[in-house]
């Protein structure tokens, strides 16, 4: 089958490899659709894993073939892949932290080499622990490949609005209008509350408008703080999630942010950046600061939920198909992308 393979930093080979042979409670699912992650990009242009891998963990296919004790699924159902899943029984999994789990980190897709998503393959394969514990979600048959591939993105973006405890009648800063922050405006609005976006593109400024965001403004407006002043009876928003890892982002935050507020760290930064604060900032004002890394297998059905009955309009995000091959150039096109770059979709 034809892969792309990660073969050192900022180096794709598209290769011939063998298709993954299967254990018996093992399923193979061929891609129709795998979603380009932010965090599939850092794995391919930072140190980060030891080649040789195969990334890409959005996906979205059909059974092709599945272990001779699999029988809860058979060849040619349509699913939704999710590419870890929790033991439930940790003691992480316990305080319901399940991406801390080491199941969850360790029993991993693959489409061979070191287990890394393996979505960026015509076929992956999906061990017996996520097989038997919910990682395969049927796709009804009214909703196409290409909208199952954000059950997982939605999955991400559902847990740090659940860890950040967004309410109704809630404000909500995002910062960056990128296919994240995007999908954040429609999850923040799907819960009731308002979304201000902040980006440094202009269309992107007027996309967040188009999907929901009740203001948006260009990042470098030197009154941000006092327009969102404005908006939120003076006080500030009740959160600001951070969906580009900008330090200049998080100073603007702070600012935005009202007194016992909350700001939550989804975008992964760079190793090499440190954010110098001053504790009192977080003392006096009653900041909490959190971080939300990947999904929860608690809000798994409430993403599937949310993306097979449309309650968000994932397809608004979708800017740009590319098939396998063209997988560098797709990765190009999301580090500088154009006006109109969303989300990019994959086709193996
Ligand atoms: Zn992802
Ligand atoms: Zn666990």
């Amino acid at each position: 089958m034809k892969a792309q393979v990660f073969r050192g930093v900022k180096n794709l080979s598209y290769e011939e490899i063998p298709v993954p042979s299967l254990e018996p409670s093992e399923v193979l699912v061929q891609v129709r659709v795998v979603g380009l992650c932010q965090s599939d990009i850092k794995k391919i242009l930072y140190p980060l894993y030891e080649p040789p891998r195969v990334f890409g963990h959005e996906t979205a296919g059909v059974i092709s073939a599945v272990g001779s004790d699999v029988k809860k699924w058979h060849v040619g159902q349509r699913v939704a892949v999710m590419h870890h899943i929790p033991c439930m029984r940790c003691d992480y999994c316990l305080n319901e932290n399940y991406s801390m789990c080491d199941t969850y980190k360790n029993i991993v897709t693959t489409a061979g080499f070191a287990p890394s998503g393996g979505g960026f393959a015509e076929y992956v394969k999906v061990p017996g622990h996520i097989v038997e514990n919910g990682g395969l979600i049927p796709i009804p048959d009214d909703i196409s490949f290409e909208e199952a591939s954000f059950v997982e993105p939605t999955n991400c973006c559902l847990k740090a609005v659940k860890k950040a405890n967004i309410q109704p009648g809630q404000t909500v800063l995002i910062t960056g209008a990128g296919p994240i922050g995007l999908m954040f405006v429609m999850l923040v609005k799907y819960f009731g509350a308002k979304a201000i976006t902040t980006d440094l593109i202009s269309s992107r400024i007027e996309k967040a408008k188009q999907v929901g965001a009740e203001a948006a403004f260009d990042a470098r407006d030197a009154d941000l703080p006092e327009k969102i002043r404005t908006l939120t009876n003076g006080m500030g928003v009740d959160v600001t999630l951070l969906a580009v890892p900008s330090d200049k982002a998080f100073f603007q935050a702070l600012d935005c942010t009202r007194k016992g507020g909350k700001i939550l760290f989804f975008a992964e930064f760079p190793d090499e950046v440190e954010i110098p604060i001053n504790p009192n900032v977080l003392y006096r004002r009653e900041i909490d600061l959190m971080g939300s890394y990947s999904s929860s297998f608690k809000v798994q059905s409430l993403a599937a939920d949310i993306v097979f009955n449309r309650r968000i309009d994932v397809k608004a995000l979708i800017s740009d198909r590319f098939p396998l091959q063209d997988l560098s150039q797709a990765v190009e096109q999301a580090v500088k992308p154009t006006p109109e770059t969303y989300k990019i979709l994959i086709y193996p």
